[in-house]
C-alpha cells in the first residue's frame, strides 16, 4: 500500500467531510444538542484538513451518508472526487434503506469508484440496517472483502434501537465482512467487548465513545440523564481492559466537525487515559491501516 504512511501522522478514523449543505445541517444539528458546540456551520474541507494537520493528523476516512434516496450516488460520487482532490483521504461510500440493487450499488461504489467500503448511519438515517433488506449489501461486501462501517450505540441520544439479534446472525453468515462498530455501541461496552472477542471480524471504532468514558467520570449527573437515560459507570469500567485487550481492531477518530469539541480537545481526550505508546499507535492509525491492509487497497480495478 504505498500511498498508505502510517509512520508519518496520525489516522483518523471518522471524518465527515460532505457537502457544503449537509455540513451546515450536522453542524445546526450539533449545536442544537451541545450549544457552544465549537463547529462552524461554513467550514470547508481545506479548513477541516488544517484543522486535522494542526494535531498531526495526516490520513483520514470519510464518510458520507444519504438522508434520502436521490442523494446517494451525487454523495457517492462527492467523496470519490475529494479523494481524488485530497489524496491523504480514504473515502467509504453509502446508501439508503430505499436504495434499489444495494448490492450493485456496493460494486460500482468499490470497484467502479474506488470507494474503501461501506459506511451506514442508521440512526442519522433513520431505518434499521440489521435486516433482511440490507441482505445483498453484506453478500456483496462478504465475497468482495470489503468493511462495513455501522453506527452503533448511543440510542437514548438518538432515541433508537437497532437489532443486534440480527447483527450477530449476519456476522455469523458473512464472515468474510470485517465490520467496524462505530461508536462501539455506546455505552454498552461490556457488549461491544464480548462480540470484539466472539467474531475475528470484528473491529471497534472509540470514535466519541472515550470522550463519553472520560466526561462520565468528570461530569458525571443530569447531563448523563439528560442525553444518555441511563448511568453508564459500570459499563465505564471496563474501558482501558477494554482498549488495552483489543487495541488492534480498535480504531478512534474526531467526528470532525461534529465530534465532541475541537480536535484538539479530542485527542487531548485521549492522552488523557495513560495508555500504552502501543495502544495510542493502534488507536492513531495502526489500527485503521491494519483494517485497509486486510481488505485491500482502495482504488479502482
Ligand atoms: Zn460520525
Amino acid at each position: 500500500m504505498d500511498d498508505i504512511t502510517p509512520d508519518k501522522g496520525r489516522w483518523d478514523a471518522h471524518l465527515h467531510i460532505m457537502p457544503p449543505e449537509r455540513i451546515a445541517g450536522l453542524v445546526r444539528w450539533i449545536q442544537k444538542a451541545f450549544p457552544g458546540h465549537p463547529a462552524r456551520q461554513d467550514i470547508t474541507p481545506g479548513e477541516m484538513l488544517d484543522d486535522l494537520r494542526s494535531v498531526g493528523v495526516t490520513n483520514a476516512l470519510n464518510f458520507v451518508f444519504p438522508l434520502r434516496e436521490e442523494e446517494t450516488e451525487p454523495l457517492n460520487l462527492f467523496n470519490r472526487d475529494l479523494a481524488n482532490r485530497y489524496p491523504q483521504l480514504i473515502p467509504f461510500g453509502s446508501l439508503h434503506v430505499e436504495t434499489p440493487r444495494k448490492d450493485e450499488v456496493a460494486e460500482q461504489c468499490i470497484l467502479e469508484y474506488g470507494l474503501a467500503g461501506i459506511k451506514l448511519h442508521p440512526y442519522a438515517q433513520r431505518f434499521e440496517v440489521f435486516c433482511p433488506q440490507f441482505e445483498p449489501l453484506y453478500r456483496k461486501l462478504d465475497e468482495l472483502g470489503k468493511p462495513l462501517f455501522v453506527h452503533t450505540g448511543f440510542d437514548a441520544f438518538y432515541g433508537r434501537t437497532q437489532d443486534l439479534d440480527c447483527l450477530r446472525g449476519i456476522l455469523e453468515k458473512y464472515p468474510g465482512m470485517q465490520v467496524v462498530l462505530v461508536h462501539s455501541l455506546f455505552p454498552r461496552l461490556r457488549l461491544a467487548r464480548e462480540l470484539v472477542s466472539t467474531y475475528d471480524q470484528v473491529w471497534l471504532d472509540m470514535t466519541n465513545s472515550l470522550s463519553m468514558v472520560r466526561w462520565s467520570r468528570t461530569a458525571p449527573g443530569a447531563m448523563w440523564v439528560e442525553h444518555f437515560g441511563e448511568e453508564p459507570e459500570a459499563e465505564m469500567d471496563c474501558f482501558e481492559p477494554l482498549v488495552e485487550e483489543f487495541s488492534r481492531r480498535i480504531l478512534f477518530g474526531t467526528d470532525h466537525p461534529v465530534g465532541m469539541g475541537t480536535v484538539e480537545q479530542i485527542y487531548a481526550d485521549l492522552d488523557s487515559f495513560g495508555f500504552s505508546e502501543a495502544v495510542k499507535a493502534d488507536l492513531t492509525g495502526g489500527s485503521a491501516v491494519a483494517l485497509l491492509e486486510k481488505t485491500g487497497r482502495p482504488g479502482p480495478t
